[in-house]
């Protein structure tokens, strides 16, 4: 059995333990959030206390316009509760060729926040809406009660600002699964929650994304708690594939956290594992582009194992077809 992620990337192409070529930089603005979902691996919550200053957003903003064409890849917790987050965003717009928010939506209906749609169609921002499910049970056993309502409410809202009707306002459904199993074919369940989604409710998307559930944060915590970790594990490195772990997100995306340090992704960030660069210093905003001179090597570790399993997982759904 595979045992040492690290050893596995090596035995396919030594190159896999190091970043390519940067094409996305992920910046999350902390972990605050108004839902408090049992399978959060960044553990946000309505009492969030890490939120990116403005002061960190300016020196990515600069960043981001010494180096052009880029596509930023904004979350959290929930990125609009960051009291700067209008900020930087506009700022974002001005200097990456692309900008995609991760939003769970039902913040739309929090106070002060109603504004939100109308102003992501103005800047033509993407959308990755995280919707687990296409049934109010589900949605709401991960997510807490009314969740499925909101969301569709919102959803129906952005549908009537043009979001998801075209290929003009993109708006894509991110899937995790509901428990300690892998997620189905993406493409196979894109076809159900369109059928479902439009059928029931007249709700449209352009894309569906299936993610892994990564083995930390509340999602550990709920497996160590039933005595299922170790068999989720297992399970995640039992299905290791190789041609997915040819694609890991890792290799061309980096992650900043709210206090500016740079990760390989958004796992590595909740696991506090930053990138190191050769003197042995963590990398943060200030000397990314120095890092990026030198090379960028991958901190793996066992979590690793949930972008490799099956079809694989990236921010932007499977690896493999
Ligand atoms: S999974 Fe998303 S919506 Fe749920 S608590 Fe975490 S950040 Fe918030
Ligand atoms: S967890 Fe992060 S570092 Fe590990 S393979 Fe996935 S994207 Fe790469």
């Amino acid at each position: 059995m595979i045992v040492d992620f690290r050893k596995e990337l090596e035995s396919i192409d030594p190159r896999l333990l190091s970043l390519d070529r940067l094409e996305t930089l992920q910046v999350n603005l902390g972990n605050r959030c108004n839902q408090c979902c049992a399978h959060c691996h960044v553990q946000a919550g309505p009492n969030g206390e890490e939120i990116m200053s403005r002061k960190v957003m300016e020196k990515i903003i600069g960043f981001l316009r010494d180096r052009p064409g880029l596509t930023v890849d904004v979350t959290g917790g929930c990125p609009e509760l960051n009291p700067d987050f209008k900020f930087f965003i506009s700022g974002a717009c001005e200097a990456a060729s692309h900008v995609m928010v991760r939003t769970n939506v039902t913040v739309f209906f929090e106070p002060d926040m109603s504004w939100v749609p109308q102003w992501y169609s103005e800047k033509k921002v993407t959308l990755m809406v995280s919707l687990p499910c296409y049934t109010a049970e589900n949605v709401d056993g991960q997510r807490g009660a009314g969740a499925f309502e909101k969301s569709i409410a919102a959803l129906r809202l952005l549908n009537d600002l043009g979001y998801g009707v075209n290929g003009r306002l993109q708006m894509n459904l991110v899937y995790n699964p509901g428990g300690d199993f892998l997620p189905g074919r993406q493409d196979q369940l894109e076809v159900d929650y369109k059928g479902e989604l439009h059928e029931r409710y007249g709700v449209r998307f352009n894309r569906l994304l299936t993610i892994t559930n990564a083995p930390i944060g509340r999602f550990k915590h709920h497996l160590q708690a039933n005595g299922q970790l170790d068999q989720y594990q297992r399970l995640l490195v039992e299905n290791f594939n190789p041609n997915a772990a040819g694609n890991i997100m890792c290799r061309t995306l980096i992650s900043i956290g709210c206090d500016g340090i740079a990760y390989n992704c958004d796992f590595n960030q909740a696991l506090d594992l930053p990138i190191i660069d050769p003197r042995g210093r963590i990398v943060s905003i200030e000397r990314l582009q120095e890092a990026l001179n030198g090379g960028i090597e991958l901190v793996t570790g066992d979590h690793c194992f949930c972008c490799t399993a099956g079809a694989g997982s990236s921010c932007t759904g499977s690896l493999v077809k």
